[in-house]
């Protein structure tokens, strides 16, 4: 069992099953169950309020900004302007001109990184962000840091998923020109303490970034008291639209940095010999905003005020405490992520039975239950807890204490079945590796009789099940090979996949693969049965991307769902493609 700070139930008085009704899309099905929305710190769902601003926006309200003269263009830009306004009393900015609307956090965060880079960063000064980042929190600063020769450094945590205040202020030094950090961490729940940190970065003079993506929606957010220079969230994340998000900087550092990107509405006036910038915020606004999102996300700010904080977090720190309590009670299971102030958030993994997060994901889902498995675009997190991924579920104001009760009664199920299975099939010695023999005389006769016996499974659970059967059975690959060049790398599970041309008939290829989620193995067995002691010829010659299709494969095929399918089968065609290679030569 984890351990971890006591918890306290509060009774909170909210009623949840309101804010239910003014969501669609919670009153929707998946796979047959009704769907139980535990993935909002990828993003939220949106309330009819949003909705129907972003309709009648479209019906009656559209044109674009700034431009027109003519009264449906005044509409579009006051409401739009209105929009950074109602962000402005969100975040208690103390003026509207530091409001940029931007496509999210990532687009604020690079903004920052490249335009106040330009200008302020420079060969030998540093830049510090935290172990605790979300990739777009630590890619924008390396590529700054690599253009000026600056150095980036990193505050370290504890095992709890606590940065170390006492390393960063080891950190600080009068070199340290930006420090970068979220508010709230979207992989563990961690609450930073960002009021100690802005205030320690600037007494060495350095600047302060901090990235709200995951704040924003639980806490009420105060700029200025904060004392934040630059502070940026998604709408996506906060009940709003994809596609808008917000850069919030003080407006004297705003004024003093270069614009990100020319073009249209960022300009005074345009000569080829010289151009003027507009003043703020249009200098950071080049080109046709997109005006809808931020009047969706106007909606959606308006709609969250009119809930309240004071109302709603109470009851979602609640159901965090509650949640916890249920999980950890769960063997096996372990809770990554314990610091003593967390919200939302909690990201486990199973240890005994071993259950990959894709696998837990995947069974999850068939039953309507809708969680994040991966590395949450935070791998030095993962790396940091010697994991590859990790389930998470994060909670919002409409889920319940019976979404909770679903989930543990679902992951109870799928622990009993994994656990109930016969042992998992002992990895031969190096010595006996035996290679599977092709099924069929060529890859597409292959594929013939595995289309047979999909067509004849029908439904996805049906081929899911047959998928896990096949991953059972799939002989595991002795710890010896499993070597970082075995490696198929960017996928949300590890495999590995090792492969040469056959003894005795050097134009076939003989390979074997594995990975620690059983739906991966399965996955791996589909291919072997289609490619395995396969000519190298006639494995390049055929079209896997539509065999995929033909089977109903797509939700494991494309390359963003990174679940190892797509590396896999690109590196039995690299495998192929040198026995080709080599026999040409
Ligand atoms: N930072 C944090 C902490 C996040 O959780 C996310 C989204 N998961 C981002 C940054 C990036 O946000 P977006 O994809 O909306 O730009």
């Amino acid at each position: 069992m984890t351990q971890f700070p006591a918890i306290q139930l509060r009774k909170v008085q909210f009623d949840p099953t309101k804010v239910r009704r003014d969501f669609p899309i919670l009153q929707t099905k998946s796979h047959g169950h009704p769907l139980i929305y535990l993935d909002n710190g990828a993003t939220t769902q949106k309330p009819r309020a949003v909705i129907d601003a972003i309709s009648h926006y479209y019906e009656a309200q559209n044109a674009n900004v700034h431009r027109g003269v003519y009264e449906l263009s005044q509409i579009a830009t006051q409401a739009y302007e209105t929009a950074r306004a109602t962000v402005q009393r969100f975040i208690h900015a103390a003026d509207s001109a530091e409001i940029i609307f931007t496509r999210g956090t990532t687009e604020s965060i690079n903004l920052v990184a490249s335009s106040w880079s330009r200008a302020f960063l420079k060969a030998g000064d540093e830049v510090i962000v935290s172990a605790l980042e979300h990739h777009s929190n630590i890619v924008p600063w390396q590529m700054a840091c690599e253009l000026a020769g600056a150095k980036l450094r990193v505050i370290p945590m504890n095992d709890a998923g606590e940065l170390l205040m006492d390393e960063f202020a080891k950190l600080l030094n009068p070199r340290t020109k930006m420090v970068a950090v979220n508010h709230l961490s979207n992989s563990l729940g961690t609450i930073n303490p960002v009021e100690e940190i802005i205030q320690q970065a600037h007494a060495v003079g350095a600047m302060v970034l901090i990235d709200g993506a995951q704040w924003v929606a639980h806490s009420p957010t105060d700029v200025q008291k904060l004392n934040a220079d630059f502070y940026c969230f998604s709408g996506h994340k906060l009940f709003g639209p994809t596609g808008i998000g917000v850069l919030y900087g003080k407006r004297a550092i705003l004024e003093a940095m270069p614009p990100f990107m020319g073009g249209g509405d960022m300009i005074r006036s345009v000569t080829f010999e010289k151009t003027e910038y507009a003043d703020l915020p249009n200098k950071f606004e080049a080109g046709t905003p997109d005006i809808c999102g931020a009047i969706g996300l106007g909606a959606a700010i308006d709609y969250v005020m009119g809930i309240g904080f004071e109302n709603f977090e109470p009851y979602v720190d609640e159901l965090l405490a509650y949640a916890t309590e249920k999980l950890s009670a769960i063997q096996g299971l372990r809770i990554i992520g314990t610091a003593s102030h967390k919200a939302g958030v909690i990201s486990f993994v199973m240890d005994d039975p071993v259950i990959s997060p894709l696998d837990l994901g995947t069974q999850l889902d068939s039953q309507g239950i809708a969680v994040r498995t991966g590395h949450h675009c935070c791998q030095p997190v993962m790396d940091r807890f010697k994991i590859n991924a990790t389930t998470r579920a994060s909670f919002a104001m409409y889920n319940t204490r019976e979404d909770v009760d679903a989930l543990v009664t679902a992951l109870k199920k799928i622990i009993g079945a994994f656990a109930a299975k016969s042992p998992a099939v002992v990895a031969p010695k190096s010595m006996e590796l035996k290679y599977p023999s092709a099924t069929a005389a060529s890859p597409e006769l292959a594929a013939d009789q595995l289309a047979e016996v999909f067509e004849f499974l029908g439904d996805r659970d049906a081929r899911n099940e047959y998928l896990l059967e096949l991953g059972e059975k799939l002989l595991p690959l002795p710890a010896g090979l499993k070597t970082d060049a075995a490696r198929v790398h960017g996928c949300m599970s590890t495999v590995h996949v090792v492969g040469h041309r056959r003894a005795g008939d050097g134009h076939r290829l003989d390979f074997l693969g594995d990975s620690d989620a059983h739906i991966v193995r399965g996955l791996i067995a589909v291919v072997q049965k289609l490619f395995a002691g396969q000519e190298a010829k006639a494995i390049l010659a055929f079209d896997v991307q539509a065999f995929f299709q033909r089977i109903g494969l797509e939700q494991f095929v494309s390359a963003q769902r990174r679940n190892g399918l797509q590396g896999m089968v690109q590196r039995i065609r690299d495998l192929a493609g040198k026995i080709e290679f080599a026999k040409n030569l």
